[in-house]
Order: C-alpha cells, then sequence, then structure tokens
C-alpha cells in the first residue's frame, strides 16, 4: 500500500495553476495576480500637503503673513504665493504656486480675516508636503505578477484605475456525498439512517482551503443516481466525493468515475484513519478541463482528516500558491500513549499552547465516526508506521485542524 508521502507525490505531480482569468477587483482578494500592474497616474498627482495648516515660502522670514486663500482638498489653488504671503490649506490639497512647506495650523495664530502670524518662521523646504509623483510614477509597476492581492494590493489596484485584474481563479470544487443511509439536516433519521454531515463539513473545509465550492447533495447508491450527479461533478476542477469507496457491496463509485473516463491514480492509502482514499484524473477530450477526483472515505473522521492532508493543498496549488501543506509544530505529549497500529497514524487531539511549551492530548476515540470526540480536538497527531509506546513528554508532530 501507498505511504501517505508516496500519494501525496502523485497527486501534487497531477496539480499546477487555473488558467489565468480576469475577475471584478472586488473579487480578487487572497488570489494571486497574473499580470503585471502599473499605474496610469502620478501619485501623488500634485506637491500635496500632508496637514492642515499654511502653505508658505520656505524662504521668507516675516512673521506675519497675508492670507490670499483657504484651499481644501478637492479644489485647486488660484493665487500663486508671493514674499510675505500665505495660503490657509487642508491636508491633501494641491500646494499652490511658490509654495514649498506647511507650516502647521497648531503653529500659528489667526490675527484677523487676512492675517496670520506665525510661531514657527523657518521651516525646511518640503516640511509636510508630499511631492507629486514621490510614491510612484505613471507606468510604474506597483504590483507584481505572481503576488497574492491582499487587502493593501486592493488599495493600489484601485489608486491606479485596475476596476478588472487577470488573477489565478478559486478553484471551483464540487462535494457529492453518497450513501443510502444518509438524510439530509433538516430531516430527523428514520431506521438505519444518519444525517449527512460530511457535506456541510466539505463544504466548510473547501470554503476555508480557498475553493468555490457547489454542494450536489446526497447521491444514492445507485448506478444511475451516482452517474448523473458525478457527470455534474466533473464539470468543475475539483470533484470531491466522500463514502462509497470501501468493500462494501455498494461502493460503487470507483466503477462509476471509470465510466465516466476518470483515470485511477491510486486507491488505498497505509493512513489510519483514511485507507480507502481514491484519487483519480479526468482530462477533458474537448475542453483542456482537467478535474481532479478524490474520494473520501465515508467515516467523517477519515473525511476530515482526508481533505486536510489532500485536497487541501491541492486546492492551493490549482489557486497558484505551489502544493502547500498544513504545517505541523511540535508538542509534548501530556499522558503515555501505546500505538498498535501498522499503518501511519493521524489523530484527533486536544493542544494547549501554554507560555513555556506546547503540549497535547490524543484524544479517547470510539472510531473515525466519532464526531463528538473531533469537536473537542484542535490538532491532528502524526504518528509514524509501526507499533510503539509513547512516553509522556514525547514530542510529537501535529497539524492543526
Ligand atoms: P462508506 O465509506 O460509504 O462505507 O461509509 C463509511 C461510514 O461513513 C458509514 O458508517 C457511513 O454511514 C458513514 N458516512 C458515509 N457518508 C457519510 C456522510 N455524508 N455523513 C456522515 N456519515 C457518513
Ligand atoms: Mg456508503
Amino acid at each position: 500500500m501507498l505511504t501517505v508521502e508516496e500519494a501525496l507525490e502523485l497527486v501534487k505531480s497531477r496539480c499546477g495553476p487555473l488558467p489565468a482569468r480576469r475577475v471584478p477587483l472586488g473579487e480578487a482578494a487572497g488570489l494571486r495576480l497574473a499580470e503585471d500592474i502599473a499605474s496610469d497616474i502620478d501619485s501623488p498627482p500634485h506637491d500635496k500637503a500632508m496637514m492642515d495648516g499654511y502653505a508658505v515660502r520656505s524662504a521668507d522670514r516675516e512673521k506675519e503673513r497675508r492670507i490670499l486663500e483657504e484651499i481644501a482638498a478637492g479644489a485647486v489653488p488660484h493665487f500663486a504665493l508671493t514674499p510675505g504671503t500665505a495660503s490657509r490649506i487642508m491636508t491633501g490639497a494641491p500646494l499652490p504656486e511658490g509654495a514649498d512647506a506647511i507650516v502647521p495650523v497648531e503653529k500659528t495664530e489667526l490675527i484677523d480675516a487676512t492675517t496670520v502670524r506665525l510661531e514657527q518662521v523657518d521651516p525646511a523646504r518640503g516640511q509636510n508636503v508630499l511631492y507629486r509623483g514621490s510614491s510612484m510614477r505613471e507606468r510604474d509597476v506597483v504590483v507584481q505578477r505572481g503576488a497574492v492581492v491582499r487587502p493593501i494590493e486592493i488599495a493600489i489596484l484601485a489608486e491606479t484605475g485596475h476596476g478588472a485584474v487577470a488573477v489565478v481563479p478559486r478553484p471551483r470544487m464540487a462535494v457529492l456525498p453518497t450513501g443510502n443511509e444518509l438524510v439530509a439536516v433538516t430531516e430527523r433519521p428514520g431506521p438505519g439512517q444518519i444525517r449527512n454531515s460530511n457535506g456541510p463539513m466539505l463544504v466548510a473545509l473547501g470554503r476555508r482551503a480557498g475553493a468555490e465550492t457547489t454542494d450536489l447533495e446526497v447521491a444514492r447508491d445507485s448506478y444511475e443516481h451516482l452517474t448523473q450527479r458525478i457527470v455534474e461533478g466533473l464539470t468543475h476542477d475539483i470533484l470531491v466525493l466522500s463514502g462509497g469507496v470501501s468493500a462494501g457491496t455498494f461502493d460503487l463509485v470507483p466503477q462509476v468515475l471509470a465510466e465516466q473516463g476518470v483515470e485511477q491514480v491510486f486507491h488505498k492509502i497505509a493512513l489510519k484513519p483514511g485507507k480507502p482514499l481514491w484519487f483519480g484524473i479526468k482530462r477533458g477530450e474537448a475542453t483542456n478541463r482537467t478535474t481532479l477526483v478524490f474520494g473520501l472515505p465515508g467515516n467523517p473522521v477519515s473525511s476530515l482528516v482526508c481533505f486536510e492532508l489532500f485536497v487541501r493543498p491541492a486546492i492551493a496549488a490549482l489557486a497558484g500558491h505551489g502544493f502547500v501543506q498544513l504545517e505541523s509544530f511540535r508538542a509534548k505529549l501530556v499522558s503515555d500513549y501505546e500505538y498498535k497500529g501498522d499503518r501511519a497514524a493521524c489523530l484527533p487531539a486536544r493542544v494547549r499552547h501554554l507560555p513555556a511549551e506546547t503540549d497535547v492530548e490524543i484524544l479517547p476515540w470510539a472510531g473515525s465516526a466519532d464526531l463528538a470526540t473531533l469537536t473537542g480536538a484542535n490538532g491532528l497527531v502524526r504518528l509514524p508506521a509501526e507499533r510503539r509506546r509513547f512516553s509522556t513528554g514525547s514530542e510529537l508532530e501535529v497539524l492543526p485542524i
């Protein structure tokens, strides 16, 4: 059976960035730019006051100055300063001709409507002035291709007139839970039934990982129903199924996927929980659309573990961020733990970040359907594939969840 690392390599080698697309600026946050962004303006567009005060000529030395006008932000000055004059000016407003410094209003005293006395008569040239083009010049590249668009980049894209930009888009991911036993959240399960908890969980996991998700709702374990939903799912960049990949009589997923032209890359990995994981790829014949297909085990904890280990980095890679996995950290085990497994494990655990150290407790666990225990977990402890006794204080590798 494949190890987790081998399986990850197989997934990684099939994940590349999606083709670039233009999106409105409001939708670009968090995405990776697919073009260099140039400015169409000088910024600031004029020599600009950085404080409320008086625009003056720094060479003048008179204590009292004649006020020529008041210049608000958004207005243009009407008078050039001559020796002995000043103009009242607001932050952001353009400097009048002849002015080369701003004396802050706090350092002045208004004598009458046309006269101001300066406490500071010798401002430095350029004091409180931002010169035209000092932040950027027209045609300067202000954000480079490959940058992630953060709120600050949104601001500069807006300032430089980019209402739409080319980005690597958010991967489109469909979620398809399968199983005759499943009923919707809004229903009360009858005999033999359980609610579909994986569907909503996988949608939330997909969104958190940066995908645009579509919930395809539960598919029954029948050829017809599964086929119809899988065909719909294959119009996305990623199709995530839950259930139907184990060894049961009604585990039809691999067969239906094969009939729909999805080439199997692997089925089953040496992981606990998560052994039945299925992965394949469908390459479109006419179009060059590719769909990555993950068949996750139906048990909710297995589904979560497989999603976080395999689907999350695939979403990141399609979005142009590279095959980025959850970043693990180390924590000290709080009580002895005996691991009897022959597969690598990813076990729900509770991590505490204390001032001096981080510790971790592996949660008592009633098998991979135990969502109630998982709710108390904030980490997954990774153990190697060997029988071993871990004593209190052992340093273990943990993934945050
Ligand atoms: P399967 O992989 O289809 O054999 O399912 C394994 C286990 O996971 C069974 O106990 C299922 O009832 C359970 N299961 C499958 N799908 C879901 C789901 N969408 N939500 C909650 N439990 C599920
Ligand atoms: Mg099933």
